[in-house]
């Protein structure tokens, strides 16, 4: 075989990929010059796939408590357990926990069952962690989780503002794009993040503002648009509702609380005011808050009043962090949402996904969001949990108390590729197909549908995830409903319902591809309807709200929830490194990316070093009031006095101290349930 085209599995860049294997297990991989998220550039973790192709600790059988058994009796035993548990407690003590790692083909079986056939709503993901407050945002402020832009429009603004967003390093390849706009039209780069990141490299104006600040920030920024007459009155009068009471709302707080020097704050006014073409780009730095939604809003507030949004070079952007985040907002893998951006809460909606799925039943109200659902757990609430492909015994936050809550759950299975923290807590370990194994598609970041094509055989007894949800839901006797042959048929199931979202007035509409040649399926923007293809959305307004207008919302800025104090004096930020990915279950395997930072670390302002007696490549000590960990000093100015940044993705088993998330408050955003990843407390010590 040679020359697959596929999709590569880390970030939401979501770049396309060929490959070509040896016919021995391994395969020499290149970017794929055709795909419109990349044409043909790779990061070094793209570049690095065919290192950690290798089954260095995968799962190859099914497992029931420490011993090897076979698919019928793990499946068997599965079912008996969900089945048992819904019997006796009813459904809500049954759920999933998913991940954006997952094909959308997986997620879309594993919502059909538990929201369709099992009747809660109690599915979450690991996305939750990740980019929910802009989901939320969105749906407030359009009526629908729509991404309104394209990656072209890094290639054609003027402007681009990179908030809470480290490029450089979490979405390469976007940067790389940046890099060669900037050099092509002189585009100009604003930073706004509390850390001096790799991505300030390209900065023309660096805000290093107060942890948690940055609505107040986008409050100065409305209030500048209307002061200078950049507001696009027209646009304003015919599409939005809420410019008074946002524009009030912003007049009232207090540019001061970014710390920002008046200089720098005047710089960045006058350029986002004056520049048409500009695009706003945020991600975890926004998402991750407890204020994350209000964050979103306010970003979003900006582009409405000012028209810049949908056209080119224009609009706000959320940038995903894993390769099928967007795919699992499609499917409705959030514990509040609906197949298609359907609505949980709609009964027109609701109806309509249950007649399609001619099913015996629908949650009528969302269900637990991953923080309440592990607090649910440890309650002992949920009886029987399935984890699929995701480690929240690491990654998590709170996560020794997750870790504990999982552990004391009276039923646990997780389907995964490799060992993890959270497989060893399991009762049942499913052995799943792995990237180069398995077929589907992916979303990445720009509503941008891509296959990823298998080009290994599934090594011992590994299968398909949407196979063992389907086999599982035929031993609890839905067997009918999840009869698919392939990957390809429950795609087109999937089409055809977001056909009926179409008709219902919805963003998501892909019915365009039912007929579509799978196999040969080229990368596809959404919307693809016989009435609309993929392009950008709300230039012309159409919003998704019952009168077609958005909402700019009243945003009161607030500082993130724990505020430190004599006994925990640091404000921790946590975020990615480089090289490695989520808990580097395959990122670790290339002895090249693993050259890059091999340890977790804590960055520290030299001041604060000095004053702890903190010398460079020690360890210190770090505690909150969640948890501790032990991480290599690396002194730096790269963070601000009294801040320090540790990277989340070391576990237990490779450096048993370096687990962050243990460190991480379960402090989470009203409306997206996001957690607060970004600002805990800590103390230090030396050791
Ligand atoms: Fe993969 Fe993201 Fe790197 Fe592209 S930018 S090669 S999708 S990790």
């Amino acid at each position: 075989m040679s020359g697959v085209r596929t999709t590569c599995p880390y970030c939401g860049v979501g770049c396309g990929v060929l490959v070509t294997p040896d016919g021995a297990g391994n395969a020499s991989v290149k970017g794929d010059p055709d795909h419109p998220a990349n044409y043909g550039r790779l990061c070094s973790k793209g570049t690095a796939l065919g290192e950690t192709l290798g089954l260095e600790d995968r799962i190859l059988t099914p497992v029931i408590g420490a011993s090897a058994a076979s698919w019928d009796a793990a499946l068997d035993l599965v079912a008996d357990r969900f089945a048992t548990a819904i019997r006796e407690h009813g459904p809500d003590s049954v759920a999933f926990y998913l991940s954006g790692q997952m094909l959308t083909e997986d997620y879309y079986a594993a919502n059909k069952l538990i929201k369709g056939y099992i009747g809660t709503a109690n599915v979450d993901t690991n996305s939750r962690l990740c980019m929910a407050s802009s989901v939320a945002g969105h749906k407030r402020a359009f009526g629908a989780d729509t991404v309104p832009g394209a990656y072209e429009d890094l290639d054609q603004a003027d402007l681009v503002v990179l908030v809470g967003s480290n490029l450089a390093w979490c979405h390469p390849v976007l940067y790389q794009r940046l890099v060669a706009a900037k050099k092509a039209r002189g585009t100009k780069v604003v930073v706004v993040d509390p850390r001096r990141t790799a991505t300030c490299d390209i900065a023309d104006l660096h805000l290093a503002l107060a942890s948690g600040s940055d609505a107040a920030l986008f409050n100065a920024a409305l209030v500048a648009l209307a002061d200078r007459d950049a507001v696009d009155e027209t646009y304003v009068a015919r599409h939005v509702t809420g410019f008074d009471a946002a524009l009030a709302s912003a007049r009232a707080s207090d540019p001061a609380m970014t710390g920002l020097p008046v200089s720098d704050l005047a710089m960045f006014l006058d350029w986002f005011t004056t520049t048409e073409r500009v695009v706003t780009v945020y991600s975890q730095g926004i998402n991750q808050s407890s204020s994350g939604t209000d964050k979103v809003n306010a970003i979003l507030n900006c582009h409405l009043a000012s028209g810049r949004i949908g056209r080119p070079g224009m609009g706000p952007f959320s940038v995903t962090g894993q390769p099928n985040a967007m795919g699992g907002r499609e499917v409705g893998g959030l514990a509040n949402m609906l197949a298609c951006h359907l609505e949980l809460e709609n009964p027109a909606h609701r109806d309509a996904v249950q007649g399609f799925w001619n099913s015996p039943a629908m949650p009528d109200k969302p269900g637990l969001k991953a923080v309440e659902l592990f607090d649910a757990v440890a309650q002992g609430q949920i009886k029987a949990l399935w984890v699929i492909h995701t480690n929240p015994a690491v990654s998590m936050p709170d996560a020794d108390a997750v870790a504990r809550a999982i552990k004391g759950c009276d039923f646990v299975v997780v389907s995964d590729v490799t060992q993890t923290d959270t497989t060893r807590l399991a009762d049942v370990i499913l052995p799943a197909t792995a990237w180069g194994e398995k077929s589907g598609t992916v979303t990445n970041s720009d509503r941008t549908i891509s296959r990823q094509r298998p080009f290994l055989p599934a090594p011992g007894q590994a299968r398909d995830d949407w196979r063992m949800i389907a086999d599982v839901a035929a031993r609890m006797g839905w067997c009918d409903a999840f009869g698919w042959s392939n990957a390809g048929d429950v795609f087109a199931e999937y089409a055809a319902l977001s056909g009926i979202a179409g008709d219902l007035g919805r963003d998501f509409d892909i019915s365009g591809l039912v007929q579509a040649d799978y196999d040969a399926l080229p990368p596809t923007r959404w919307p693809v309807s016989a009435q609309r293809q993929g392009g950008r959305f709300f230039a012309q307004g159409g919003f998704f709200t019952p009168d077609q207008r958005a909402r700019m919302l009243p945003i009161t800025p607030r500082l993130p929830v724990a505020k430190t104090a004599p006994h925990y004096p640091f404000r921790l930020n946590t975020g990615r490194v480089r090289d490695q990915w989520h808990t580097m279950t395959r990122t670790a395997l290339s002895p090249r990316l693993n050259q890059h930072i091999a340890e977790p670390f804590l960055e520290i302002h030299p001041d604060d070093a000095a004053t702890l007696g903190l010398a460079p490549a020690t360890l210190a000590r770090v505690t909150s009031p969640q948890g501790a960990a032990i991480l290599r000093v690396a002194i730096t100015d790269r963070v601000q006095r009294g801040q320090v940044f540790a990277p989340m993705h070391w576990t237990g088993e490779t450096a048993p101290t370096g687990r962050v998330d243990a460190l991480v408050a379960a402090v989470t955003a009203p409306f997206s349930g996001q957690p607060e990843s970004k600002a805990s407390v800590v103390a230090l010590t030396a050791l």
